[in-house]
């Protein structure tokens, strides 16, 4: 580390995160003296935390007051096994009650608003109080960390939207001597784009490499495309989507640096996070409760099922059983790092992102997606969008080694696959469009959809 980055970390550092909160280096420690605790303290200590979650959401939201009487639970006896007595908190729910659920003892209170419209499409704002957004923050760093970059280093983000600009001179100010990142804008990315961000990765050498897990392949595909080897990183942290296995590859191959995956959403800040093992993503423990539900049960390790959070961090809006719209698995045994936090295997997409064959079966989009397009020669892009039960739409960027023999290729994968009933179409186009955030999405199943907003309704 120069005397730059020192200078960055042991002074300016410090000083920022006191301004931005005078809480933050405490918390910062508590995090990370927990770390090495036993799993049944671990255990313990969420429980306790569930139950004053459940007292305070009881005494100050009317909501959960109606939910915790018509279920007969009493919240200051409240264990784990109390949640599955409890419905389920959708997004159509928080945007129709929306100010409802904010704690009465945290009206008049400065609140931090989070807007998101999310991977169902439900526009809704969740609001966060400042200790509970401290609290996140502090736990964010640390697993920023966890990366192998070390806080002072200067960063470089494939992200929307650069969020400094927003804030004027002070914004400007804050990047130049807090964030110190470069960045690459996803909502304007281009081949010309990439190239202008990869030449400043040369020039500034950042220590972190953080985005979009698509926007990162992107750029080192690019690198790979120009023979450009550019400088490694610390670390590289992908996040706001599956990353895809032949991603990880191709990132950590041009970039010499292990890739640390993240799972985390504006709701609820970060869920889970890569250890320095990178076999799982370790749950963030002392900020969220997450549970896998298939069906209305919790999933064995290794069955996908619906990612449900309660939120152990923001007593302002409590958020207890959201449906946060994806789906994951857990992970079984220990993790050779040591921690207790217990890990989900791989969060595999969104709700939409899993398709339904004929028979009935569920494909999760991703390993679809995968198995097409690895294995179909010739796609340089795909997107799966299921139109109907027995209807693909394959949406594909041609690369230059297309050839005839890719779309037999293709019909005898969709036949394996789906089942003779199957229809298909292609369709070839320059770019697959991202959605408003920048994201892509690789599968979209319009049937699944269609199915849960008839439930939701
Ligand atoms: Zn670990």
């Amino acid at each position: 580390m120069g005397l730059t980055d020192r200078l960055f970390r042991d002074v300016i550092w410090p000083m920022w995160l006191r301004r931005d909160d005078p809480r933050t280096p405490g918390y910062l420690r508590e995090i990370e003296r927990r770390r090495k605790d036993a799993p049944e303290i671990v255990a313990a200590r969420q429980a306790v935390r569930l139950r004053r979650l459940a007292c305070h959401a009881v005494a100050t939201v009317p909501y959960y007051r109606d939910l915790f009487r018509a279920a007969r639970i009493d919240p200051a006896r409240f264990t784990p096994a109390d949640l599955l007595r409890l419905p389920t908190l959708s997004k159509t729910t928080i945007r129709e009650r929306g100010d409802d659920l904010i704690s009465s003892a945290y009206r008049g209170e400065p609140l931090i608003s989070k807007k998101t419209s999310g991977s169902t499409g439900v526009p809704l704002r969740v609001r966060i109080d400042e200790a509970g957004m401290a609290w996140k923050r502090a736990a964010t760093l640390l697993a920023d960390e966890d990366s192998g970059w070390r806080r002072g280093g200067a960063i470089a983000k494939a992200w929307g939207n650069p969020e400094y600009k927003q804030f004027g001179w002070r914004g400007w100010l804050r990047n130049a001597l807090y964030e110190r990142a470069l960045h690459l804008d996803t909502l304007k990315m281009d081949a010309a784009a990439i190239d202008r961000f990869v030449d400043r990765l040369i020039v500034r050498r950042p220590a972190l490499l953080f985005g979009h897990a698509h926007s990162v392949y992107l750029v080192a595909h690019r690198c790979r495309e120009r023979s450009i080897v550019p400088p490694a990183p610390a670390g590289i942290i992908t996040t706001a989507m599956v990353l895809h296995g032949f991603e990880r590859k191709l990132i950590e191959s041009v970039f010499r640096c292990p890739v640390t995956n993240r799972y985390g959403c504006e709701e609820v800040s970060l869920i889970a996070c890569e250890c320095p093992a990178h076999d799982g993503l370790h749950i963030n423990v002392d900020s969220v409760f997450v549970e896998v539900l298939a069906g209305d049960r919790p999933a064995a390790p290794g069955q996908p099922g619906d990612v449900v959070i309660t939120d152990l961090s923001n007593f302002a809006m409590p958020l207890v059983r959201y449906r946060v719209g994806d789906v994951a698995r857990w992970s079984a045994g220990e993790c050779a790092c040591g921690r207790a936090a217990p890990r989900l295997a791989a969060v595999e997409g969104r709700e939409a992102d899993y398709v339904v064959t004929p028979s009935g079966h569920y494909i999760s989009g991703i390993s679809l997606t995968e198995n097409f397009a690895t294995l179909v020669p010739g796609i340089a892009q795909l997107q799966i969008v299921q139109e109907k039960v027995d209807f693909l739409r394959f949406r594909i960027v041609r690369a230059a080694d297309w050839a005839a023999g890719a779309e037999v290729a293709l019909a005898d994968m969709v036949r394996e696959r789906f089942g003779p009933a199957t229809r298909y179409e292609c369709e070839f186009t320059d770019a697959i469009e991202r959605e408003p955030s920048g994201k892509y999405r690789f599968c979209i199943s319009h049937v699944l959809a269609d199915a849960r907003r008839g439930q939701a309704a």
